[in-house]
């Protein structure tokens, strides 16, 4: 997403979600870059599933419809439907709002959704026998300005826990949306010349190089976070958040602390179970 796509209100309730700009833009403790996980993320979702039992959790199931009257909500799916008493929507508004919903939404939800775009951003990794750039000095770390030639705009050390040389890098915006459209070998030399350019030849010798567009996703259509058009924030935010009817709105984008990043995505689940818990089984909550 360029800057001149999105509301710089936006940008600011973003940045101030974080604790400051530089929060999330640095990798020093409390900052969006401080931690890895050991073993990789998808661990999350697989230690949640265990907790609430896999028996619970359909895979494999995208939500077509979401009907409701005044008692229940039926959730239909590509191969099955759900009677519920409440339902909680937490894929990124571009996706909810490829889903039916009847009656439909109110209109302020439905302009809200149609005015936050999702970024476009891809992204590599590129591992080396060593991590010369450490050798010569260098964090790793490479911010650059939009260009033709050079696909990324930021790349950080990726060394993995057991010690092997990475570097990780994005091609954001339009850059990540130019460079999309091109053979996978012309974005590889492109990266590897740009890398050879700001860390030195050894950067042409590499092991492995692997990428990952997520815009080519049905299930993302784009990454990492949608952004707010201008004036939505002004006008619409309400509706971010605000239930509709027996339907609950979670997701990172309904965060107000960490909007964007994993932590707001847990944030915004525990907010929206609250509000259900409050909704069909309030003694819980006394
Ligand atoms: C390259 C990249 C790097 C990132 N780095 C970091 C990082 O370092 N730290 C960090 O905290 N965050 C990072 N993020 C952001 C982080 O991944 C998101 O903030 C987080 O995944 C949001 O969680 P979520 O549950 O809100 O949404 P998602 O993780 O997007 O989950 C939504 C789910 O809904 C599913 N879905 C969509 N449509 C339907 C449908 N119709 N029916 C059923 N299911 C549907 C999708 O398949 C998906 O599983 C990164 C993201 C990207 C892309």
């Amino acid at each position: 997403m360029e800057p001149s796509q999105m509301s710089f209100l936006f940008f600011l309730m973003y940045s101030a979600a974080a604790g400051g700009l530089l929060a999330l833009l640095e990798s020093t403790p409390g900052c969006a870059q401080e931690f890895k996980i050991k073993g990789g993320t998808q661990q999350l979702s697989k230690c949640l599933a265990e907790r609430v039992g896999w028996k619970n959790v359909r895979l494999g199931s995208a939500v077509t419809t979401i009907w409701q009257d005044a008692e229940w909500a039926r959730v239909t799916t590509n191969n099955d439907t759900f009677l519920c008493r409440a339902v909680i929507v937490t894929c990124p508004p571009h996706l909810a709002a490829k889903i039916q919903y009847q009656p439909p939404l109110p209109s302020m939800r439905e302009f809200l959704t149609q005015n936050m775009p999702v970024g476009h951003m891809m992204k590599f990794i590129i591992t080396y026998q060593t991590a010369f750039w450490k050798e010569k000095g260098f964090s790793g770390e490479i911010v650059t300005g939009s260009s033709s030639e050079c696909p990324f705009c930021i790349t950080y050390d990726a060394t993995s826990p057991r010690g092997n040389p990475a570097l990780v890098g994005f091609f954001a915006g339009h850059l990540a949306s130019h460079w999309s459209e091109k053979e996978a070998g012309e974005r590889r030399e492109a990266v590897v010349s740009s890398l050879v350019k700001y860390l030195g030849p050894e950067a042409a010798v590499y092991i492995h190089y692997e990428e990952k567009d997520w815009a080519k996703e049905e299930y993302s259509g784009g990454c990492p976070v949608n952004v707010m058009a201008p004036g939505f924030l002004t006008y619409y935010h309400p509706s971010l958040r605000k239930p509709c009817g027996r339907i609950h709105w979670a997701g990172t984008e309904t965060a107000t602390q960490w909007c964007g990043y994993m932590s707001g995505a847990v944030q915004s689940g525990q907010r929206a179970a609250l509000e259900v818990l409050a909704e069909v089984c309030h003694v819980v909550l006394t």
